[in-house]
């Protein structure tokens, strides 16, 4: 198990960590793990987990530390990431990253990349996002898809997230300024932080990415 490669994938709202982090994994072949399409699928499904935090997402505050912790337990115990995992919203605390620790054990994270963009770039994106609710794919308002409400990729339907409209933006914004950006000095501290420039196209980001995970033996 000690091969097992986990990379944090840090970045505000809107800084392109799903976008980069589906395209990480099929080119790594690890999975992405988003806390975020986790707790949606929950929603969306209205199970008991989606019941109790549907309106704390609506609202752009973070659920509890315990239970994205057991999400993230009861995922590392499938067998598609034996070999590693891309987080992309987990951690978000530094109590969540705790627990991380002690949930990988031995293993530890790999490497953090921490997704560099500014607060008016984000708000301009997360306003004109849209997510296909089925598979997760991300449009812009003016896509096709965006303006038919089909997903290309899977026919799901594609919507605008209650978390993307204009009051929780600013909530989502301050949330991680106040508990996710202390992070970045936590892993700054094992030596364990690239940066990247999210302020760029997607490709230039994810050459960007694997470039520097490439220096660090990864990929
Ligand atoms: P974004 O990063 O754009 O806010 P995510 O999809 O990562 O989107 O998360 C959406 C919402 O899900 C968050 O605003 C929060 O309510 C909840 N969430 C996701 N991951 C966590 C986490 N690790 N801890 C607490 N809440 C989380």
């Amino acid at each position: 198990m000690s091969a097992r490669v986990i990379i944090v994938v840090l970045g505000k709202q809107g800084a392109g960590k799903g976008t980069q982090c589906k395209r990480l994994a099929a080119h790594l072949a690890i999975p992405h793990v988003s806390t975020g399409d986790m707790l949606r699928a929950a929603v969306r499904d209205a199970t008991p987990t989606g019941l109790e935090v549907s309106s704390i997402l609506a609202a752009g505050q973070l659920v509890s530390d315990d239970l994205v912790n057991r999400l993230v337990r009861e995922r590392f115990t499938a067998d598609d990431a034996r070999g590693g995992a891309l987080l992309d919203g987990f951690p978000r605390t530094l109590a969540q990253a705790e627990a991380l620790d002690e949930i990988l054990g031995d293993d530890g994270v790999k490497i953090c990349i921490n997704l560099d963009v500014t607060n008016s770039l984000v708000t301009e994106r997360l306003s004109s996002r849209r997510v296909c609710q089925e598979c997760g794919n991300i449009y812009r308002d003016s896509d096709i898809e965006a303006i038919s409400g089909t997903c290309s990729n899977c026919g799901g339907d594609v919507i605008q997230r209650d978390d993307d409209l204009p009051a929780a933006i600013l909530q989502r914004l301050e949330v991680y300024e106040r508990d996710t950006a202390p992070l970045l000095s936590f892993y700054e501290g094992r030596g364990l932080v690239v940066r990247v420039d999210g302020d760029q196209e997607p490709d230039a980001v994810t050459a960007q990415i694997l470039a520097l995970l490439a220096q660090r033996g990864v990929g």
